[in-house]
């Protein structure tokens, strides 16, 4: 009797305890939305139409997601100060013509922020379907801000070899870029989003020296165990567009990772014996009981339950080679008193010489 009631009280405490530091820990991450294209004439999975982001729009307004500038929410992070719950930020990559025509006015409609990464090529060669500078300045007047997605949207990584000559032309790239976008719209912060979300850790490090933040194109949170020089982004276009879709994405958390420990997402042509790749995770902190059984990974179409090594070690490795190009190993759970999931991911670049459509 008194043994089930003193085992009563210790997981009544128990839960109370994990349900306030959950309830604490809402505020301490916020995710950030991807979008390339909003039109109905552009590759379908880089779009959405002009309809499904006003509703995107509609839905963050009527669910009270508080939208903020990247900045904001970037320096609340690292600065460790509190967020609005429900906190979401909007970007776009490659600075195309129909985020201009089609996105920025709802945005402005709903003065919501927002930031464009631009390869600064286009707009300098006044290509149609990009915006030109006049435009990108435009939009820094109405809570837009730019960022950097390199010169020419080039494959950084996919190269023979990571030498200094290597190093110094991918950096020359990227500092260019920033010089462009500094030039014609005045101080901007060093944000790069890499182009196709691929880097290795060489060019995470120098980066990172050189007082960039860096977002890849990897699902997930950002929060206080964030790599700055990888942060996720959820892609909600193409068959992501769905407003439910959106919906578990946005209430999603960051797994508690430490995900500067995931080691080198590239593969080169003489690691194929370590085809496919163990991804070793450790975590920050203990998951719940209900929320670490229910840890699932899903890996080029299939669900794999990863190896527990102790409560804050797992291992995943899904049962055949990766093919060339871009795969990502996505694991969630649901998160313990919450009707809501906690969100790894992480994208491995199995570079092969010939190029592939991926
Ligand atoms: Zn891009």
């Amino acid at each position: 009797m008194l043994m089930s009631y003193v085992h009563f009280l210790f997981t009544g405490l128990m839960s109370v305890s994990i349900l306030f530091s959950a309830v604490a820990s809402a505020t301490d991450s916020f995710n950030i939305l991807m979008y390339h294209h909003v039109s109905s004439e552009t590759p379908r999975a880089t779009s959405l139409t002009k309809q499904e982001f006003h509703d995107h729009l509609k839905f963050l307004q009527h669910n009270n997601y508080h939208v903020l500038p990247l900045r904001q929410a970037l320096d609340a992070v690292q600065q460790g100060h509190a967020l609005p719950d429900q906190a979401v930020v909007i970007t776009f990559d490659d600075a195309m013509i129909s985020i201009y025509n089609n996105a920025f006015p709802l945005l402005k409609q709903f003065k919501y922020p927002f930031t464009v990464f631009v390869n600064t090529d286009p707009v300098d060669q006044g290509r149609k379907y990009a915006m030109n500078w006049d435009m990108l300045r435009e939009l820094t007047r109405h809570r837009g801000s730019l960022g950097n997605h390199s010169k020419d949207h080039g494959y950084l990584v996919r190269k023979p070899s990571y030498n200094e000559k290597w190093l110094t032309t991918t950096l020359a790239n990227i500092d260019y870029a920033q010089q462009r976008l500094e030039t014609e719209a005045g101080p901007q912060p060093k944000w790069l989003a890499y182009p196709f979300g691929e880097y290795n850790l060489t060019l995470q490090q120098a980066l990172k020296k050189r007082g960039y933040i860096a977002f890849g194109q990897q699902s997930g949170g950002v929060g206080p165990h964030s790599d700055w020089q990888a942060l996720p982004r959820f892609a909600v276009t193409g068959n992501y567009a769905t407003l439910e879709s959106l919906a578990v994405k946005l209430a999603s958390k960051p797994l508690p990772v430490h995900y500067n420990q995931l080691g080198d997402p590239v593969l080169r042509p003489d690691q194929q014996q370590d085809n496919p790749p163990l991804l070793r995770v450790n975590l920050a902190q203990p998951l719940h009981d209900t929320s670490r059984k229910r840890l699932n990974c899903f890996i080029m179409g299939q669900t794999y339950l990863p190896q527990w090594q102790d409560e804050l070690h797992f291992i995943v490795q899904p049962n055949r080679p990766l093919p060339a190009g871009r795969t990502r190993y996505n694991c969630t759970a649901p998160i313990w008193g919450q009707d809501n999931y906690f969100w790894f991911s992480h994208q491995w670049l199995n570079y092969q010489p010939k190029p592939s459509a991926n």
